[in-house]
């Protein structure tokens, strides 16, 4: 982080207005939630507001032992130094924890969860990409970056830990300070597990361990469809899947989860990823190094051609298995399909 933090730069009130609030809260209720529409009309505060209103819906303070002051001190510094690429900045954090908090409730998993347990969730996607530099692993490598020197492997993931964790030693920033110590320690394992879990050089081995799963406790497996009478999810079952290959789930899920929004608002992730990936691009061809893939913006400027591709290597394979282990009529997986017809229809 390139700023030394102090807890004072957070005291002053904000103005926010009640409608601003009141679209945060909505954006808990829907699939449809427009985490971009929410960044504008609160000025600049989606985070905080989604970070608030999901500590909130979820009765999170007490039982964790969080201050209301800390949580809001913490969030507000994560916007202050997220990062302000266009992708990889604020606004996803805050999209990716109302991704995790639909996996949950709408897959009915609150229950297989503890209050500290949903805490570490929803935290761990709020700071998943926290002070992001923009690049990405095989660029730090080749640019052989400080981060690159400092973490061997997996070093952006490693790296979005390192400063929460720096932010979180700050006294005023300690969402945990309060906590028992078994309750901390607890939490930090959770969320360092689910972060890296997010290192995309991981996505195929994920991928199969789901599909293994899936072999034998699918829907498909277990003639369930298409009615899915009499099928019992096994992400319902703590034998079959542990707390955190769950969390690990729902935070890559949360991810990705652009590609099951409406077409409108996936467009406009996709313009924004797409635009970081060319500024990319363009620092390493002025640094003299490999321009990373999809990342030239001569060569790769067929967008929805890089987003089928994109689909049919990363997303198809993931939500298809995770909607044949949870429910394959569920909405994210039906739009992933939809939307990639579209990328079709464009191309
Ligand atoms: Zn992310």
């Amino acid at each position: 982080m390139a700023m030394a933090l102090s807890g004072e730069l957070f005291e002053e009130p904000l103005t926010i207005s009640d409608s601003a609030r009141a679209d945060a809260l909505a954006c808990l209720d829907t699939w449809d939630y427009d985490t971009l529409a929410l960044q504008e009309a609160s000025g600049g505060h989606a985070l905080l507001l989604v970070g608030e209103a999901l500590f909130e819906r979820h009765k999170l303070h007490e039982p964790c032992h969080v201050d209301r002051a800390v949580l809001h001190r913490f969030l507000r510094a994560l916007e202050a130094c997220y990062g302000d690429h266009e992708y990889h900045n604020a606004m996803h954090g805050a999209d990716v924890a109302l991704g995790v908090h639909h996996f949950i409730v709408n897959f009915g998993l609150t229950a297989r969860l503890t209050k500290l347990e949903l805490l570490a969730a929803l935290v761990g996607a709020l700071v998943h990409d926290f002070d992001h530099p923009g690049t990405n692993n095989g660029h730090e490598v080749r640019a052989g970056t400080e981060r690159a020197l400092m973490h061997t492997d997996a070093i952006l993931e490693h790296h979005h830990l390192h400063s929460t964790f720096k932010l979180l030693a700050v006294p005023d920033f300690d969402l945990f300070g309060a906590m028992p110590a078994d309750d901390r320690e607890l939490c930090r394992k959770l969320i360092v597990d689910m972060v890296l879990a997010t290192d995309l050089k991981m996505h195929n081995d994920f991928t199969s361990t789901l599909s293994t799963l899936a072999a034998q406790h699918g829907a498909t497996a277990a003639g369930a469809l298409p009615s899915r009478e009499n099928f019992t999810s096994p992400f319902q079952a703590q034998a079959l899947v542990g707390v955190p290959l769950l969390l690990a789930v729902a935070l890559k899920f949360a991810d990705l989860s652009h590609c099951f929004k409406p077409f409108h608002i996936h467009k406009h992730w996709v313009e924004r990823i797409t635009n970081e990936f060319w500024a990319l691009g363009d620092r390493e061809r002025q640094l003299g190094i490999a321009v990373s893939p999809l990342c030239d913006r001569d060569k790769d400027s067929n967008v929805p051609k890089s987003q089928i591709g994109f689909f049919n290597f990363i997303c198809v394979p993931f939500y298809s298995i995770v909607a044949d282990l949870i429910d394959p009529t569920m909405l994210p997986w039906l739009r992933v399909q939809a939307n990639l017809q579209e990328w079709g229809r464009r191309r």
